[in-house]
């Protein structure tokens, strides 16, 4: 094998996902612990006071002391070569969310034993499913009081329409968790933590080790096997092929602030899930190992410096070497450009960086000519990357400037931070263009767009809740709009347009969606937009 389809082998790129609290800066923390790319816990995020390594950009970051984008690791460990993509939890939940499990190749979804599933795992699961793409479940804290691993395993089942299968099981929860066993290797793993810290020990022992009952006591092994007796009569054979393509998802329980199972779970999971995938452009199929370098654009994130509004555009290389000597096409702006100050984040640290391979997600600063999904490749190809499709916001308002005469920038705003990607921005046939009805995922959008018009384009908003929460997209291929007059909707139904000119309906509940569908036989709605 040459260097060059080495390295690329060598990367795995996956995302973290989680409702918040379950653990997830916790466990990214140790996996970094792992791969030598921290020497102490506690430097992934700062989540109130101590700086939030890896996206202080923005000044309502640090007025509010969280991250409003989510940020990407690179970590090395036993020869592989780690990205991660962090997702940022509730509060500033945005697309971005969505879209940077655009950029990965498997997932990793951390559970709270004493939770189960939740709202926002829920929400981002489904993005992985559509996808099809591994999804690795990590069921944290049982170093507290847990639910039963049997429910937790159904919960999971039932609930995200996934098979599971549990690769190791735990013994025991909270004071009297006492390690897990390896279904796989068939023994258990006895753990005494140091405080979390740093790595703790484990101690491996068989099923039938007469040590075994002076370290987790006859009760306690009776249970064990009893519940391996069950669990090799009931779940899912282990099967690969249906773990590579997201239907079968390795369950492993664990504790992330203790460090139980967490090295033997970053093991397995980097045995299990993919190299870079393949993606699709058009007929074409871009595969990792192809000699020429591409790339799509997933992520804007702009102004880091006010002074200068700039953007930095994050894009995943999916196939061949960076290199930031070398030009390459802009296939959205019909350009060669060399990129610029390419970056990529090590931990704690931004580096600029020469090269980088298939897998890899870098940085590079944009002068506003990137848009989400666009494509870079060598020049003399032609292809593009499938659109990253527009998730539907559940939040809307409708906004105007507060001084009138501020029309103009007022737009340019509006569009501009459209296009990155924070909010999305639609019209209704009956209202001019001073007035805009802004749809966001997450709430917080609405703060920052309301501080950005104002530091950036020097426009009050004037913003007015509307009682939408979902959206819903109208597949129409007569290529003629279709008229209100056309449709039967109730009261709390609204008729809006995107800027490309695509139609939408915007709901105030989930039985209102059920009613327009029901009077409207005729209407296709899709949630995700093209
Ligand atoms: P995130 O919001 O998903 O990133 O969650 P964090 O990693 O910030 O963790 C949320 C809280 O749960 C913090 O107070 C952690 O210390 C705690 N926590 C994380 N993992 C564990 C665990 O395995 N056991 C216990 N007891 N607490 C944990």
């Amino acid at each position: 094998m040459s260097k060059y389809e080495s390295e690329i082998s060598r990367r795995r790129t996956f995302a973290i996902i989680s409702h918040p609290d379950a653990g997830k800066t916790t466990l990214t923390e140790k996996f970094l612990l792992y791969g030598g790319a921290i020497a102490q816990a506690g430097v992934v995020k700062g989540k109130k006071n101590s700086r939030a390594a890896t996206s202080d950009w923005m000044e309502i970051e640090k007025q509010r002391g969280i991250s409003v984008t989510s940020s990407v690791m690179q970590f090395q460990y036993e020869g592989f070569c780690i990205n991660i993509l962090d997702t940022p939890g509730h509060q500033d939940f945005s697309e971005d969310t969505y879209r940077t499990l655009m950029a990965a190749d498997s997932a990793v979804m951390v559970i709270d034993a004493a939770k189960g599933v939740e709202a926002q795992t829920r929400k981002l699961f489904k993005v992985c499913v559509m996808r099809d793409i591994p999804i690795f479940t990590f069921i944290n804290k049982m170093d507290r009081e847990a639910r039963d691993p049997f429910e937790l395993c159904e919960e999971i089942e039932k609930e995200l329409g996934i098979d599971t299968y549990a690769v190791n099981w735990p013994i025991g929860c909270g004071k009297d968790f006492k390690g897990v066993y390896d279904r796989n290797k068939r023994e258990i793993i006895h753990f005494t933590s140091n405080g979390g810290a740093r790595q703790a020990t484990a101690v491996e022992v068989g099923l039938d080790d007469p040590e075994l009952d002076g370290l987790i006591g006859p009760a306690f092994r009776t249970q064990l096997q009893d519940d391996i007796e069950l669990l090799d009569g009931a779940s899912c054979d282990f099967d690969m092929e249906r773990v590579r393509h997201g239907k079968l998802s390795p369950v492993f329980f664990g504790s992330a602030l203790t460090n139980f199972g967490v090295e033997p779970f970053l093991e397995d999971f980097l045995r299990m899930t993919t190299p870079p995938l393949p993606r699709q452009a058009g007929e074409v199929i871009v595969d990792s190992m192809d000699d020429e370098f591409s790339a799509f654009v997933f992520k804007i994130q702009a102004n880091m410096n006010k002074a200068h509004r700039d953007r930095i555009a994050f894009m995943r290389v999916v196939s061949g070497r960076f290199d930031a000597d070398r030009e390459v096409y802009h296939v959205q702006g019909g350009k060669k450009i060399k990129l610029s100050r390419p970056q990529q984040l090590m931990a704690a640290e931004r580096e600029i960086i020469e090269e980088a391979y298939a897998g890899d997600i870098i940085g590079v600063f944009d002068p506003g000519i990137f848009s989400i999904g666009d494509t870079l490749c060598a020049p003399g190809k032609k292809f593009r990357f499938d659109p990253i499709p527009t998730f539907a916001p559940e939040h809307f308002r409708r906004v105007r400037p507060l001084d009138t005469m501020k029309r103009k920038q007022f737009l340019k705003g509006m569009e501009q931070i459209a296009q990155e990607g924070a909010i999305q921005i639609f019209k209704t046939p009956y209202t001019g263009m001073e007035e805009v009805i802004v749809g966001v995922v997450g709430t917080l959008q609405f703060d920052v767009l309301e501080y950005r018009l104002k530091n950036e384009y020097g426009v009050e908003l004037y913003m007015e809740g509307l009682p939408y929460e979902y959206l819903r997209w109208i597949e129409n291929d007569t290529g003629e709009p279709i008229k209100e007059e056309q449709l039967i909707l109730g009261t709390d139904v609204k008729l809006v347009e995107d800027y490309k000119g695509n139609q939408l309906l915007l709901f105030a509940s989930q039985w209102s969606i059920h009613w327009v569908q029901d009077k409207n036989k005729d209407l296709t709605l899709t949630e995700f937009g093209g």
